[in-house]
């Protein structure tokens, strides 16, 4: 295995093909928390990548 393919997989992996943002301020959060860590907003934005 390459090192390329370990790192394809070792991100697929981590953020399961989804991501999430602050509305307010733009930051790419963990999907999982439920508030922006930087502004504190609960505006986030959910996308779940095909
Ligand atoms: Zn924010």
């Amino acid at each position: 295995m390459t090192l390329v393919t370990r790192l394809r997989s070792a991100l697929s992996d981590a953020n399961d093909d989804r991501f999430s943002e602050c509305r307010d301020c733009g930051t790419t959060i963990d999907p999982l928390d439920e508030a922006c860590p930087v502004c504190e907003s609960t505006e986030i934005a959910r996308y779940e990548l095909e």
